[in-house]
């Protein structure tokens, strides 16, 4: 591969040159949402510039197979194993079933990537199908002695492994050794504080709607287990990268990266990609805090969805962004102003080969730079102010749009359409009669000619001939 794909490796600390186990493909495994409410903005930051990622490696010429989970069990309110089981809070919230609740909040989020312009990953895998999955990798780490049955739970025994905390740093290790969070509960079947639930049999969840026949009784799977699972059903045991929250570093990844590697024996994924936060002023934004920020509710306040996406793209993935509604009013000017601009430009002349190369380039090799989304983005002003034909211009923009997925050639073209006052079908009618204007002109049948530029001026349509042929505008 002629370009070298960069991206900051959690796991290393460092920006990396991404080299995937099979030449020319990358395996790539994204944590999906959990199912039991409306995905919040701040969630779907990760989302799309997971997207970004996975568009930027296929338009240098990755074959990219990206999967994604869906938490629809399992998922408890606290990340160490306590609280209730986020989708069965859900349902009782909503009066509805379990699965209910889970169907109507998938198709919800996918509702909400589709006017993000999020792609589908290519395998999308609901925890609820692959429970035979988790029951065989659980009763390997239990053969293997990475897991023990305790109070009718099974549990992953962290000090089993000789470097738990993969992707912290020596002070962070000594810090999560000891730090007890105050308003979790510990467990106290567990042997030792960071140790997880693979399996609950017996939990204070009596009334947990879904449950399964195990070896180890009827239960369900802990949250962690499902990514391992899920990725190496689709992916095999080896992956190139995996993505997730900066808030799924820990304990999520830790966990899973520990029962992954404990039954696999060996290394599992090389690159972990993590998106910051998305904060207000006062901190953090989640979904108990302030306005709970939907997608819908930015539709409801009349901001198009693609400007929430332009705004993340402006901004690194590794720096926390602060949001606010007057960011975004002059996120939805500056979309404005960038679609006009295009709409200005005219599609005539030939494109200019080297200077499509050249500025394809330009924008790869900030792709390139650790996914250097807002510098991507300059490329198409650089370009807008540079001395190359039009045609060149708007073949640039629609290439670039397969990444940034924006929408600008369509949103252009609206414009467009709305300015000039005409409609699909007057303007292909143009097309028509000026064809067939330049026929009767070749059979030197002028009188034909002229009706018909008489006929299109009626309509209210002057016509013009010009060295690159007969252009039009509409004059009333
Ligand atoms: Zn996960």
């Amino acid at each position: 591969m002629e370009n070298k794909f960069c991206i900051y490796n959690t796991l290393s600390r460092t920006v990396e040159t991404v080299i995937p186990n099979e030449d020319g493909k990358i395996a790539m495994y994204t944590c999906g949402p959990t199912v039991y409410h409306y995905a919040h903005i701040g969630n779907l930051r990760s989302y799309i510039m997971e997207d970004i990622l996975e568009k930027a490696l296929r338009y240098i010429g990755y074959d990219v197979k990206r999967v994604m989970n869906i938490t629809d069990v399992g998922h408890l309110s606290s990340d160490a194993d306590t609280g209730e089981d986020k989708m069965l809070a859900g349902a009782k919230r909503e009066h509805k079933t379990v699965m209910d609740v889970a169907r109507f909040y998938t198709d919800a989020f996918f509702s909400d990537c589709k006017k993000l312009n999020i792609k589908r990953p290519d395998v999308v895998e609901p925890a609820t199908n692959c429970i035979p999955e988790f029951i065989h990798m659980i009763s390997v780490l239990l053969e293997k002695g990475y897991a023990y049955q305790a109070g009718g739970n099974v549990y992953f025994d962290t000090s089993r492994l000789e470097d738990y905390f993969v992707f912290s740093s020596a002070v962070e290790k000594e810090q999560l050794q000891v730090g007890v969070r105050d308003d979790v509960d510990e467990d106290p079947n567990k042997r030792n504080k960071n140790d997880f639930v693979l399996w609950f049999t017996k939990s204070k969840f009596e009334d947990q709607a879904l449950k399964w026949e195990s070896p180890w009784g009827t239960g369900y799977p802990g949250w962690h287990i499902e990514c391992s699972c899920i990725s190496m059903k689709h992916l095999g045991g080896r992956m190139d990268i995996h993505c997730g929250g900066v808030d799924n570093i820990f304990p999520h990844h830790t966990n899973e990266i520990a029962q992954s590697e404990a039954y696999l024996g060996h290394k599992w994924c090389n690159y972990w990609f993590h998106v910051h936060h998305l904060n207000d002023k006062s901190g953090k934004m989640s979904k108990s805090k302030g306005d709970f920020l939907t997608v819908s509710l930015l539709e409801e306040k009349g901001y198009d969805p693609l400007v929430y996406r332009l705004f993340c793209l402006q901004s690194h993935y590794r720096k926390p962004l602060e949001f606010s509604y007057e960011v975004l009013d002059n996120m939805t000017a500056a979309y404005e102003k960038l679609v006009k601009r295009i709409a200005e430009l005219n599609g005539e002349g030939e494109t200019d080969a080297e200077a499509f190369a050249d500025y394809r380039n330009r924008f790869m090799e900030y792709l390139c730079s650790d996914l250097n989304t807002s510098m991507a983005v300059t490329v198409i002003y650089d370009l807008l102010k540079a001395d190359i034909n039009d045609k060149t211009k708007l073949a640039l923009i629609a290439d670039f749009d397969q990444v940034l997925s924006l929408n600008l050639t369509e949103a252009a073209a609206r414009l467009k359409e709305a300015g000039s006052g005409v409609d699909a079908e007057l303007e292909s009618y143009i097309k028509d009669r000026i064809a067939e204007r330049a026929a009767a002109k070749k059979e030197k049948d002028f009188a034909r000619a002229d009706a018909i530029r008489a006929e299109l001026l009626d309509r209210g349509i002057a016509i013009k001939d010009t060295r690159e042929g007969t252009v039009w505008e509409k004059i009333s």
